[in-house]
């Protein structure tokens, strides 16, 4: 089997087998660009390094040696050559992009034979400065990345040794210095790995490469990859490239640049450059880089041709590029390029411009937006009055947009705990690292002291939709001591903050938030959505304020009013517990009654909010005990409103406990126990319907009545006659002319299997995909959190099945349901309410199996409408 490929034998089609940057790097070579020629280790190579027990076997150990040559004689250099050594980077590379969590081996060759043989055939004494630099960096990333020894032992020895030299910056170390850096280096990876540091090139080689695969299964990636729907089984793949080196010379240096400004999304070239250094130091907020515009009055020639680049790949692509660059001696070189990624309002630009600018349809610009970017979109801005008074105490870089403020924390570590205690934090750093990424989730927003756009943290902050501020160096950092200063005045762990992430300003203190809105480009975008999809997409809403929240963000009606969330009011909970501690119908009656015109008026503020759009209303669901009261003032309250003593209503209290309430006395069982509650929600519901029907005789309101956690015909039918009774006595009482349906939810598996008999009795289905995850994997949704995560670290499960659908059982028991009830009823409309509305792979899954509507919470109605589109584009 090949396993190898040039990058002459590739093409961007083949991003499966090449991953995406040796896709990319095979064509751009195809378009003639200048791209030093290596080769691609394939996919499919990491995959069975994995089913060999992470072993590269013969026939792939045989294949990179062929290789190896083959690129020996293209480049006309040799691995260990002392008049023309070959040195390599070694660099990872998976399908899907997954900036910075795998890790990069540059100058791979070196050893002290070559080293030595490459100076002495340099007499210009600034050439061994720039041989002793590349060894120690190869030194340091080989131990970190292949033998995992941990940067911070030679980041030591590195500060250890400026301050010897009594210099700040790596460039003010000479070569002296470095030789001697190199050494304690190679003596560092000796104490640590108990062997010498290994010269042989080939060894070198395969070394790499197994720690390329290897970094596949690493948390930081296992991570990354769950939380953008990544399989673990794709694998990636290893680009090996010569090396052309930016860290030559001052004629010299390397560059990432956008062909847009990955922020805004504003069409003009946007970038940073770094004279006399290696890729990696840009990134890693080494030193401050200087802005694109400024490498054309140094590097004209260069400078000139990458624009000629920039512009051609842009074309080629139809889409805004990331590219990574280096210049040797003046020499342009291309080392990586891909559809950048970008803020969600840059992302909403460049689509709606592609698409004036004649480069790509609606429907294309539909499908070039992450749907679950939008996220950041919909969240709260600072306000704009308040922001105005504001002082702005300090700036650094708008890396990614957004409002942000919280308490300042120092550490991943810390930001991760204090969130999870329900603290909102801003996590300050000098500057962060793949480590920090589940700390960086945490906070509310990131605000670095080094470095640029393209920095750790602004990449990764913008992949997550998380405000950042990066390199602000105004500020005076004492990590250790958890403090910094700025204006003048020491900020300690704790202390309030806030970050604009669009401006780059930082703020003393809290500044309030507001809402966003659904205009400009994003409405564009949303109305082409929407002219494309065929899902109709409706909200999860118990309130008139996340209803009309909702319609303002596209809501085609609510999918899902969970009615017991209007119980909890301090006046209605009283009646509600009465009604619970009666003894008779009679009794239980009465209390409901004083629950019914509450009741009744806040659907019909939900059908005011509604417009006329569809309401399905779901009749109580949760168990009685969780409405009883527990302290004993309340309970003293209880008795004397129903005339019972205290020890009663313990003892009716009691009785309640159930060992396993999800699979308790609820959902229409209640209904099933007690009648009276379900005739009473038919009138408020009922109630609610003829009168807003009459205040706005335009609407067409038609009430959907949902009876939860059904699981047999009988029971639906039992309840169900309570329902058509009350409601049709309630209509002809009115004298109105009111239709109204009669659905359930399907949420328990046995409902879904027997779906054909329950359809004969149901107008309409609703997927409650909560509980229905819950029932098929027999697991709780409230105690899987314990074990989840041994499960993904096992690889049996990759992602959280209450968050992605699970398409192969769950999903399965969806589409029989589907299959089973439409048959047997034809009228019968389909929809989903569980969390899975509005997750974008579930959305598609619901297109592809048929479901009328998706329904999701407020904010997640956009990210559903695009996700609809998109699965039907
Ligand atoms: P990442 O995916 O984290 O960006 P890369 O594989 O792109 O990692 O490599 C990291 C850095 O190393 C890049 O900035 C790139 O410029 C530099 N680099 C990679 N290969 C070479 C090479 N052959 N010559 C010079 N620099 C290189
Ligand atoms: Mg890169
Ligand atoms: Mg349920």
């Amino acid at each position: 089997k090949k396993y190898l490929y040039l990058f002459t034998e590739g093409d961007a089609t083949m991003r499966e087998l090449l991953g995406g940057k040796g896709a990319n790097l095979a064509e751009m070579t195809k378009v003639g660009l200048p791209v030093p020629q290596g080769f691609t280790i394939s996919t499919e190579a990491c995959t069975q390094y994995y089913e060999d027990g992470r072993q590269i076997n013969d026939e792939i150990q045989a294949q990179i040696m062929e290789y190896i040559t083959k690129m020996e004689e293209i480049n006309g250099k040799k691995f260990g050559d002392l008049k023309n050594p070959l040195l390599v980077s070694v660099r990872s590379g998976a399908r899907a992009s997954m900036p910075g969590m795998m890790d990069t081996i540059l100058n791979l060759g070196l050893n002290d034979e070559v080293v030595e043989a490459m100076i002495a055939g340099n007499s210009d004494p600034k050439f061994a400065r720039f041989v002793y630099d590349s060894y120690r960096r190869f030194i340091q990333m080989y131990s970190d990345v292949v033998m995992e020894v941990g940067k911070k032992y030679f980041e030591q020895l590195i500060d250890e040794m400026k301050a010897k030299k009594g210099v700040t910056y790596d460039v003010e170390l000479t070569a002296e210095d470095l030789k001697e850096l190199a050494g304690q280096f190679k003596a560092e990876y000796k104490s640590k790995i108990g062997e010498d540091f290994p010269a042989d090139p080939k060894e070198q080689l395969m070394g790499a490469v197994k720690a390329v695969f290897r970094s596949w299964d690493n948390p930081r990636a296992n991570v990354y990859r769950r939380d953008n729907d990544i399989p673990y089984s794709w694998g990636t793949a290893v680009n090996v490239m010569p090396m052309v080196f930016g860290n030559l010379n001052d004629n010299s240096g390397t560059g990432v640049a956008f062909t847009r400004d990955p922020a805004t999304g504003e069409n003009k070239l946007m970038g940073e450059f770094l004279v006399n250094a290696q890729g990696e130091d840009v990134v890693a907020g080494v030193r401050t880089p200087m802005p694109i515009s400024q490498m054309k009055d140094q590097f004209p020639e260069a400078y000139a041709e990458f624009e000629k680049v920039c512009s051609l790949l842009e074309k080629h692509y139809r889409d805004m590029q990331d590219m990574e660059f280096t210049v040797e001696n003046g020499k342009l070189y291309m080392l990586q390029c891909r559809n950048g990624k970008r803020t969600a309002q840059a992302a909403l630009k460049i689509a709606c411009d592609l698409v004036d600018e004649g480069m790509r349809t609606e429907e294309e610009a539909v499908s070039m937006i992450d749907p679950r970017n939008l996220d950041t979109l919909l969240h709260p801005q600072f306000d704009a009055a308040a922001l105005k008074k504001a002082e702005p105490i300090g700036k650094g870089l708008g890396a990614s947009p957004g409002a942000a403020c919280g308490k300042i924390v120092f550490t991943a570590e810390d930001a991760e705990k204090w969130a999870e205690r329900g603290e909102k934090v801003v996590l300050v750093r000098l500057e962060t690292s793949p480590e920090d990424i589940t700390g960086m989730k945490s906070a509310q927003g990131i605000l670095t002291v080094r470095g640029g756009m393209t920095s750790h943290a602004a990449v990764v902050a913008r992949g997550m939709g998380k405000c950042c501020v990066s390199g602000c160096g105004e500020i005076a950092m004492d990590e250790e001591n958890k403090k910094f200063e700025l204006a003048g005045k020491t900020f300690k762990e704790g202390d309030f903050i806030s970050i604009d992430g669009t401006t780059g300003r930082i703020y003393d203190g809290l500044i309030p938030t507001v809402d966003a809105k659904i205009a400009g480009e994003f409405g564009r975008i949303m109305a082409w959505a929407d002219k494309y999809r065929k899902l109709h997409v409706r909200t999860n809403a118990d309130t008139p304020a996340d209803a009309r929240k909702a319609r303002e963000l596209g809501a085609e009606g609510i999918g899902l009013c969970r009615t017991e969330h209007m119980f909890f009011e301090p006046e209605r909970i009283a009646a509600f517990r009465e009604m619970i501690c009666s003894d008779t119908v009679e009794e239980r009656e009465a209390a409901l009654n004083k629950i019914l015109p509450y009741q009744q008026s806040d659907f019909e503020k939900l059908y005011e909010a509604l417009e006329g759009y569809p309401v399905c209303i779901r009749f109580l669901d949760p168990p009685l005990h969780e409405f009883v009261p527990t302290n004993d003032e309340e309970i003293k309250q209880l008795a004397d409103a129903q005339g019972k003593s205290v020890e009663t209503i313990r003892n009716i209290i009691a009785s309640l406990h159930e060992f396993n309430p999800m699979m308790g006395h609820r959902g229409c069982r209640l209904a099933v126990t007690y009648p009276e509650i379900a005739k009473m929600q038919t009138k408020a519901v009922i109630r609610a319907a003829i009168n807003t029907q009459k205040a706005h005789p335009d609407w067409h309101i038609r009430p959907e009545i949902m009876i939860p956690l059904v699981c047999e015909v009988k029971e639906l039918k039992f309840v169900k006659k309570v329902v058509i009774e009350t409601a049709d006595a309630e209509i002809a009482n009115a004298g109105a002319a009111l239709e109204y349906e009669v659905g359930t939810m399907i949420e328990i598996p046995r409902a879904a299997l027997t779906a054909d008999e329950i359809a004969a009795e149901a107008d309409f289905f609703c997927f409650g995909t909560n509980d229905l995850t819950q029932m098929t994997f027999g697991f709780s949704r409230d105690d899987a959190g314990k074990f989840l995560s041994a499960y993904y670290d096992t690889k049996i499960f990759e992602n959280d099945p209450f968050a992605k659908l699970d398409q192969t059982g769950v999903g399965k028991l969806m589409k029989m349901a589907i299959e089973l009830g439409r048959p047997v009823n034809p009228k019968l409309h389909v929809g989903i309410c569980g969390e899975h509305g509005g997750d974008p792979s579930s959305v598609e899954f619901c297109h592809k199996i048929g479901l009328d509507y998706v329904s999701c919470s407020p904010f997640r109605v956009p990210i559903a409408r695009l996700a609809a589109a998109q699965a039907a584009i």
